[in-house]
């Protein structure tokens, strides 16, 4: 039986992209990421980088370098328990400085080739598959391969769009905010197919019985005409339930949709994690508006003292550096 695959985009969706990664050191590992693929591997999917690097032919790094900045990504996920199953990328670019990787490739994003590959190596149903990545490109690689697709919808993606992209070509299925909410968003898809295989089941087997039930009606009554008709009205019978659950069911698509577009508007902070340090830096801010507001009533105290005044800007200050300190450490987390 064929594995389903999560195809990722590297720069932008799992780590920080700086411009050109030259450097392994370089690798900074986005909010979230580790703990997304671990949660995409649980569901039971292989999980293969495609990357477009075209900073091989732009002769930034050679494909040496390239290999130890995977390498590098490799360790920083396993140190989290995230593990990948391939790496594929295309060093290729037409406007490249280096002869040997400059032309068009198969395998660059927006064109599909290096998923195409990867089904092929490791027996991936690319039917059962998706592709998450920040641009246009990603999308319409995932398309063109046969995938669902979700776009990280962030500023870069939109300037992007703009750009050479055909939009209407490489509408994503699902649109997300970072790789967290790409994975409930794949969660939720894989629970309503297993409700609607549920449903379908049901439906089959409830059509078995009731043939079945006709089937004995008949050869109790033993009328020819019978059967010709019988399953006629079992048909309708079965169709009304439908016709009478059709206003409910777009009710419950309205307050559902309704719904999704109220959760949708603050999704962006449901994925901001409480942080204490952010919480004092935000105490400490309002002591330094404090601190401010006092040395200006003592600036403009008809008795002023300077050493008042400087003792209060020195306060300000003091706590300034501290909010700053808490901010820092809370970036670092
Ligand atoms: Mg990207």
């Amino acid at each position: 039986m064929s594995d389903k695959a999560i195809f990722l985009d590297r720069d932008n969706t799992l780590v920080e992209d700086p411009g050109y990664i030259s450097d392994p050191d370089q690798l900074k590992l986005l909010d979230g990421v580790a703990e997304a693929l671990v949660e995409l591997k649980a569901l039971g999917y292989k999980l293969i980088v495609v990357t477009n690097q075209s900073a091989v032919a732009r002769g930034i790094i050679t494909e040496e370098v390239l290999a130890e900045i995977h390498e590098r990504l490799r360790q920083l996920l396993i140190e989290k328990n995230a593990f990948l199953d391939g790496i594929y990328y295309c060093p290729h670019h037409p406007e490249g400085v280096v002869a040997k990787y400059r032309k068009e490739s198969k395998y660059r994003k927006p064109s599909p080739g290096m998923l195409l590959e990867a089904a092929d190596d490791m027996d991936i149903d690319l039917g059962q598959s998706w592709c998450i990545g920040n641009s246009r490109s990603d999308v319409e690689a995932g398309l063109r391969a046969g995938c669902k697709t979700v776009l990280i919808d962030t500023p870069s993606s939109h300037k992007e769009s703009s750009s050479s992209m055909s939009p209407a070509s490489a509408t994503p299925d699902y649109k997300a905010v970072n790789i967290k909410e790409a994975v409930n968003i794949i969660k939720k898809y894989m629970r309503s197919a297993a409700d609607d295989r549920s449903k379908t089941q049901t439906a089959a087997k409830t059509q078995t019985v009731s043939v079945r039930q006709t089937a004995e009606e008949v050869s109790a009554t033993a009328e020819p005409s019978r059967p010709a008709k019988q399953p006629e009205s079992e048909h309708k019978r079965q169709e009304q339930p439908q016709e009478q659950q059709t206003p409910t069911a777009t009710t419950d698509e309205l307050l559902g949709d309704i719904l999704a577009q109220i959760k949708s508007m603050q999704r962006t902070e449901m994925f901001h994690e409480f942080s204490i340090m952010r919480l004092m830096a935000g105490v400490v801010q309002v002591l330094v508006l404090f601190f401010l507001l006092v040395t200006v009533w003592f600036l403009m105290s008809p008795e002023r003292q300077d050493n008042q005044v400087f003792v209060a800007l020195g306060f300000a200050i003091v706590l300034q550096l501290m909010a700053l300190t808490f901010y820092i450490m809370h970036g670092r987390k």
